[in-house]
């Protein structure tokens, strides 16, 4: 793993400050790196590509919204609900399902919308995976709002 990047005087990189790493299984299932003690090392570099990879969402928010995380920290919320385990908030997207593709991201954004209207307009048992508006005489409870994450 990466700690910093080495410059030279003119601040032009000139190596990288590496560490290795072992990867351990906490308690809930979950995988996590811990460096390993004296293992850092300077290799030179004249050039740096960034690889970078997703660690799921970041905890402040959902830890203030108290947000149950499941085994690989991504946010709990069954696909075609969307809805978390606190009332009018949903999760859809890379934050609930881990590093995906766009299209999916789009495809759950719209789900997930589609159950939020199913929410604010009562109606929590139509689970049916469709974005499309349908003819309704329901009205919204004005004491329900809604979060999308
Ligand atoms: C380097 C990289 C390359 C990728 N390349 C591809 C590719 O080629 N093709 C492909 O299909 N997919 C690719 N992906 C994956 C794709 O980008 C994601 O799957 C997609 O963007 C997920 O969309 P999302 O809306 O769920 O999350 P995001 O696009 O991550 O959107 C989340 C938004 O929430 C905002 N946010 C976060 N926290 C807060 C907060 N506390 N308050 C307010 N706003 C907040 C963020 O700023 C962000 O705008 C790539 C991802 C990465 C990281």
């Amino acid at each position: 793993m990466t700690k910093r990047f080495v410059g030279d005087e003119h601040g032009v990189v000139k190596g990288l400050e590496i560490v290795r790493v072992h990867w351990e299984k906490d308690a809930i299932g979950k995988f996590s790196f811990k460096e390993v003690e004296g293992s850092e090392e300077i290799t030179e570099a004249d050039l740096v590509l960034l690889a970078m990879g997703f660690l799921g969402p970041e905890s402040p928010l959902p830890e203030k919204l108290g947000l149950e995380r499941d085994n690989r920290s991504n946010l709990k919320a069954e696909y075609g609900r969307f809805s978390t385990n606190v009332e009018g908030i949903f999760a859809a997207g890379d934050c609930r399902c881990g590093q995906s593709l766009v299209v999916w991201a789009i495809s759950e954004g719209r789900q997930a919308a589609a159950q939020v209207d199913n929410y604010l307009m009562k109606d929590e048992n139509d689970v049916t995976i469709s974005t499309e508006r349908h003819e309704s005489t329901k009205t919204q409870d004005s004491n329900r709002q809604a979060v999308m994450m």
